[in-house]
């Protein structure tokens, strides 16, 4: 199975910072001998203005970003960031044409579900799952969209251009207590309380993947794979296990059998990454499952 990654695309960080750049290399060199990893491609940015507002685009393109921008973003601009941002949108891209065509697809990046319309925050630069969908429309592949989004903080980039779009589900799972502090809501979150544990939780899923499958039919659904729900992680604040998530992955593929399908990564900030790259490996074991069923 082929599957897409820009790790390649590596931006510097000052020691210490929180963002875990190394998960992704790490990610692609724990799955090389499972599935073939190709290179994602940059996205044009007339892709990106489908979604994105073209004065955002202009500052992040031109290295203008203001301070409080690149703050509430915590990654510093540079050109490697910009160029890495537009491979992880391809990513999703490319996994979205080969989900339309064989049923699942997946990009061992992505999930950049803080970018919105006219902000990019959160170590999100632009909204992959947006931009794929919106592409995916402007050639008439798909129209009506889910988004179930497992990652441990709340969809918000997402929820602003899809919530209102009513061709398209939001549905977001996550830590009640977690960021973004000023919430834009999805069609349906679930705000779990801290220490959530695997049972509720994937009870709770199974309730909401309901209520958001009652308002298909869905040309494509999008799953945000995050690891960061993990009981270690240093952002996440509910408690789930390595199998436990592993039974989450398994659940959502299952619940979305028919439906054509785009996985991508998401957040993961264990101390140790490679505890969120063993959660990554994991997912990506289900998709294989998963794809093996479809053939
Ligand atoms: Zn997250």
């Amino acid at each position: 199975m082929d599957v897409w990654s820009h790790a390649r695309w590596r931006i510097e960080l000052p020691p210490g910072h929180k963002f875990p750049i190394s998960k992704y290399g790490l990610l692609v060199e724990r799955v090389s001998g499972l599935v073939s990893v190709l290179e994602s491609e940059p996205v044009p940015w007339e892709w990106l203005a489908l979604v994105h507002e073209e004065a955002l685009l202009e500052r992040i393109r031109l290295g203008q970003m203001s301070i409080r921008e690149q703050r509430g973003l915590g990654l510093p601009w540079s050109e490697l960031l910009v160029e890495r941002g537009r491979r992880s949108v391809g990513g999703t891209v490319a996994a979205s044409r080969r989900a339309l065509s064989l049923g699942i697809g997946m990009n061992l990046g992505g999930g950049t579900h803080h970018a919105g319309r006219d902000f990019a925050r959160g170590y999100c630069l632009f909204n992959d799952v947006a931009v794929t969908l919106a592409r995916l429309r402007v050639e008439g592949l798909a129209q009506r969209a889910l988004v179930v989004d497992c990652d441990v903080h709340q969809g918000d980039g997402t929820a602003q251009i899809l919530g209102p779009d009513p061709d398209a589900f939001t549905l977001s799972l996550h830590g009640a207590r977690n960021y973004p502090f000023q919430r834009i809501p999805s069609d349906l979150d679930l705000d779990l309380p801290s220490g959530t544990g695997d049972d509720e939780y994937l009870a709770e899923l199974d309730r909401a993947l309901d209520e958001a499958l009652d308002a298909g039919p869905f040309d494509v659904a999008f799953f945000l794979a995050g690891a960061d729900p993990w009981e270690g992680d240093r952002l996440g604040r509910l408690s789930l296990t390595k199998p436990g998530l592993r039974l989450r992955d398994e659940l959502v593929l299952a619940r979305l059998r028919g439906i054509p399908t785009v996985v991508v990564l998401a957040g993961g900030y264990a101390p140790d990454p490679r505890d969120t790259v063993d959660i990554n490996v994991a997912t990506l074991e289900s998709v294989l499952a998963a794809a093996r069923a479809l053939s």
